[in-house]
This record gives structure tokens, sequence and C-alpha cells, in this order.
């Protein structure tokens, strides 16, 4: 018994010692040798704190004379506590007093190794049963010391395969295995599941994409061993992920490289994405337009045409209507301060219950636009001028007073409106050409027409006919009205001398039109009239008659 790692003592009924051995003397820490115990009692050799105990068990092998077998937790004085299997039987030697033999081993090592032991196997057990995961164990180098049987089902492999191998022996870590060390370090001093993402080799040479969970494992004297992981395929999520990076990529690609502006509004207002061409469209680089209010993006018209629109959409969307696209010219006020005209088209996006997710525009500059359109009907209005007037006086030509005529005589069948024509032609300019020149003859023509044009109602319209002939229309006049209107021009013209040239004289034929009356056939009388003052002397006023009366005539 002097020899057993068991400590060994036997007691009497009033729990005095009478035998103690070596490996309880050293545990006890009795220094002055075994003897000094023998008579002491428990009291004073533990502390209290364990007596009753004692007592107690002692006292129930006495008084049943059965052996007992079970453990004791004696605390020490740092606060932790050491546990011994225990047994005491009765010991009856002929014609003695009964005493107690008492046999203890510790085995608190024994029992903490047993419930890291349990700890570890649960949380390996769990790992191992997680299904379509392949489990593994590292040591501290990286070798695998142990993998599970899902290996062969995810990658082809046997375990056997893998034990003692490297995990860079089947990862593909294109020439450097920097990462997987780098992970084995993190794990050995940071304690912590990390997580990794690598490709693996199946044993029929694909490649796989797999994620990795690993975290240090230590044995049952609590030193760090290695690590215990798991991993799963993740093949397809990869792939997803791929496809979604490769699809977002290539709408950035799009947006960043256009032109026109690509912009998102979220449903409060706030600007989440502006292309960089907003730089070259108003001079603010993205960051700083997408901090501005609208009342910083747009002049006020622009404004209200867009705030209108919001708003609208909101209401739309809170009343579960489908809102409508936008789509209309805005403009822009501009870093240097001018403004820019735009093309704007916005779409709501909604989610599936139909909310507002944000509005997707694009902005494109028509300035280029905006000036053809200005250019194009400044050449409208000059082609128009051109076709319209005459070149020389600036009043009118004849085509344009031809389809006036033509208007005036629809109103007049319409509305039985009275309508006359005034035609004159300067006297003798041959003569004027030929004593002062053909650009003297013109001047005298631009003046002509303009004092005609300056002695005329608002509503007349008046034109150069042909040569140094004029005609007026009057509308809403009849020919008592137009005669004493040509008698009164023909005196103007007379009266004050040409610059020049002097006095000028010209003559006049009045027609108004008969109801019914063919274009031509007014035309023609107005024209006769005319002849008739030339006849007449000139510098005069000719009265064309009726229709009538010149078939009767
Ligand atoms: P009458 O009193 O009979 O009308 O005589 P007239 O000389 O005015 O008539 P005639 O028909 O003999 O001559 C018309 C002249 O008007 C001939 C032509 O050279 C001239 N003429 C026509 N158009 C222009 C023009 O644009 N500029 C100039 N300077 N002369 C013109
Ligand atoms: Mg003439
Ligand atoms: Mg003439």
């Amino acid at each position: 018994m002097d020899h057993s790692h068991a400590h060994v003592c036997i007691k009497d009924r009033q729990g005095r010692y009478l035998y103690v051995n070596r490996s309880l003397q050293k545990a006890l820490q009795i220094a002055t040798g075994r003897e000094s115990v023998l008579g002491l009692s428990d009291r004073e050799i533990f502390p209290s704190p364990c007596l009753e105990s004692i007592r107690r068990v002692d006292e129930d092998v006495f008084s049943s004379g059965d052996p007992q077998f079970f453990e004791e937790h004696f605390p020490c004085a740092d606060g932790s506590e050491r546990i011994y299997l225990t047994e005491r039987l009765i010991y009856r030697a002929e014609a003695q007093e009964p005493c107690l033999v008492c046999m203890s081993c510790d085995v608190t090592e024994l029992k903490q190794a047993g419930a890291q032991l349990a700890r570890s196997e649960e949380h390996f057990r769990l790992l191992a049963e997680n299904s379509g995961d392949v489990v593994f164990l590292l040591d501290l180098e990286g070798y695998v010391r142990w993998v599970s049987p899902s290996l062969t089902t995810a990658l082809g492999w046997l375990p056997e395969d893998w034990i003692g191998r490297k995990g860079t022996d089947f990862i593909l870590h294109h020439g450097q295995d920097s990462g997987y060390q780098i992970n084995l370090q993190e794990l050995h001093s940071k304690s912590e599941t990390i997580i990794a993402r690598d490709q693996i080799l199946a044993s029929d040479g694909t490649v796989h994409w797999m994620e990795t969970h690993a975290s240090p494992f230590y044995n049952s004297s609590g030193c760090l061993e290695g690590c215990v992981g798991h991993f799963h395929m993740v093949d397809a999520m990869v792939e997803t992920e791929t496809q979604l990076r490769q699809s977002e990529e290539r709408y950035r690609l799009l947006a960043e490289n256009a032109r026109d502006v690509i912009w998102t509004m979220e449903p409060n207002g706030a600007i989440s994405y502006i292309s960089p061409s907003i730089l070259e469209l108003r001079g603010f680089t993205p960051q700083e337009a997408a901090a501005q209010p609208l009342e910083q993006i747009h002049p006020p018209d622009s404004l209200a045409r867009s705030q209108a629109y919001f708003s609208q959409l909101l209401s739309d969307v809170e009343a579960g209507r489908r809102p409508e696209a936008f789509r209309s010219e805005l403009e822009y006020y501009c870093k240097d301060g001018s403004t820019i005209w735009t093309d704007v088209i916005a779409l709501p996006v909604l989610d599936d219950n139909g909310r507002l997710v944000k509005l997707l525009g694009t902005s494109r500059d028509i300035t280029e636009r905006k000036r053809y359109e200005q250019d194009l009907s400044l050449v409208n209005k000059q082609l128009h001028a051109l076709a319209t007037t005459d070149e020389l006086t600036h009043i009118a030509n004849r085509r344009q007073l031809e389809s006036l005529i033509q208007t005036a005589l629809s109103r007049s069948d319409r509305y039985g409106e009275p309508v006359s024509l005034v035609l004159c032609d300067i006297d003798f300019f041959k003569a004027v050409n030929d004593c002062y020149g053909h650009q003297t003859g013109d001047q005298v023509l631009i003046e002509f027409s303009q004092r005609i044009a300056a002695n005329l109602r608002a509503g007349d319209d008046f034109a150069r006919w042909g040569g140094e002939e004029f005609m007026i229309l009057l509308s809403h006049t009849n020919a008592a009205s137009a005669q004493p209107v040509a008698e009164k021009l023909c005196r103007m013209i007379a009266d004050s001398p040409f610059a020049e040239v002097g006095t000028v004289t010209a003559s006049f034929g009045v027609a108004e039109r008969e109801p019914g009356e063919l274009l031509k056939r007014w035309i023609q009388r107005v024209d006769e009239a005319l002849y008739a003052s030339k006849e007449a002397g000139r510098n005069t006023v000719t009265l064309a008659p009726a229709a009538g009366d010149c078939s009767q005539g």
C-alpha cells in the first residue's frame, strides 16, 4: 500500500487515524513524518468545509457495515477543487474494534480531460453530422489528420487520399499557398472561427468552389493542436454572384460611359446615383450634384414640372395606381451660372408589392437640337420672307398678295363682305430710267412703295404687282370707299416731288368685287380701270364699272 498512487488510510470509530500511506502523506503535505498524523482526527487535518461530508460517510459505513464507493470533492485554497474516487469499507480483525479502511484516487485531471473530450466530441459530432459538409481536422502545420467520409460524395476523394497530406495539395492556390498559411496563423493566434472561400480540386480533375469554416482545436490538456473545420461546395452561389457582378459591371460600364446622364432617385427625393457625364453636362461632379436640392438643379419652370410629376408619382403609388413614366424637356442650372436644356426620361421602378423602389432616369443634352430648331425656324422665316416679299422694295410680292386676295375672295363669298382692289402704275416711268438711270429708277420705286405703304390702313394689303405696278387689297371696303382712298394716294404722290427726279405721278384703277366674280375677271376689271386712267391723261383714278355695266357698254 505504501507504493500505491492511491491515498490509503485506516481510521477507528472515533475518526482517529491509525495509518496513512506515503501518497496520502504527500498529498496532506505532512512534512514531519507519518507518525505525527497517527492519533489525529479529520478535524485536525482537513479544512472545515470538508469535515461534515467525511464524517457523514464514515458514520454510514460504520453503521451499515457496507462498503461505499463515491466521488469526493475537496475545495482548494485557489478556489478550484480536486476530485477523488473513494472507497471505504470496514475491516474487522479478530478481537479488535472494527476500523475503517479508506482508499481514494485523485481523478481531477481525468475528469477534466473527460469533460473536455466530451465537449470536443460533441462539437465534432455536430459538425460531422451536418449533412453534405466535409469535416476535417488539421494539425498545426496544416496536414490533414482526419477527414469525414462525406469527402467522397463531395469531391470523389477517399479520406485516405487526404489524410497525411497538406490542404494546399488540393486547393488551387495558383502557385502561392500564402492565403492558406495566413488562415492557419490567424486560427492559431486569434482562436476564432474563420471563413474562407477557395477553389478545390475534385478527384476527377474538375475544380469547385468551397466555403470553409474552421476553428482552432485544443486537446484535452487545453493545448492548441490544430484546427477543426468543415466545408461545403458553393459553385452555384459563386456562379450566381459572378453573373450578378458581371451584369452590374456591364450596367455600370454603360452608365459610366454614356454621354447621357443616368441617375436614380430614392422615394424620399434624394439622388442615389449620378453618372460621371454630369460633369460635362452641368460642370458639377456626381458628388456635388447628388447633394443638391431640386431648387438648385432646375430653374423655376422645370422645377415645377418635375415636382408636379414626383408628387403625382407618389400619390399614384400610394393609391395603388400604376405610375406613368416621365418625359419632358427640362432646363438645368450649370456651375458657371448658365442653363442647359435636356430631354429627360424617368421610369418608376416598383417592387413586387407595387411600392416605389426608385426612379431611374436619363437626361440628354439637347442644346444642339434646340439650336438646330432655332436655326431652322430662322431659315424658315427667311425662306418665307424671300417667297413672299419683293426683293427691291421689301413690300409683299405678287404671289403673296394673290394668296391674300384669294382668301379675301373666299371671305367675301362666305360673308358677302365688300372687298376692293386698287391697281396703280407709275406714269412715264421709262422716261425716269432713261433720264436718271436704272438705279435712280429703283430708288423711285422704293420711295413710291414706302409712301403708299405709309398712307394705308393697318388692315390693307399692298404688293408690288410687277415692274412699276402696285396692287392694294382693301378688305371690308366697297367701291365708294375705295375710290377716295385711291384719289388720296394719287394726290399724295403727285403733290410731293421725289428725291432727285422731282414730281412723279401715277394712274389708278379701282374695282370692287362683284358677287361671285372670278379672281381673273376682277383683276381684269381693275386693270382696265387703270388703263382708262392712262387713256384719260394719267395722274388720275378710274373706278371700274360694274360687270353688268361693262357687258352693256
Ligand atoms: P406709262 O405711263 O404708259 O405707264 O409709261 P411707262 O414708261 O411707265 O410704261 P412702260 O411700260 O413703257 O415702261 C415701264 C418701264 O418700267 C420699263 C422698265 O424698264 C421699267 N421698269 C420695270 N421694272 C423696273 C425696275 O425694277 N427698275 C427700274 N429702274 N425700272 C423698271
Ligand atoms: Mg408706267
Ligand atoms: Mg407699267
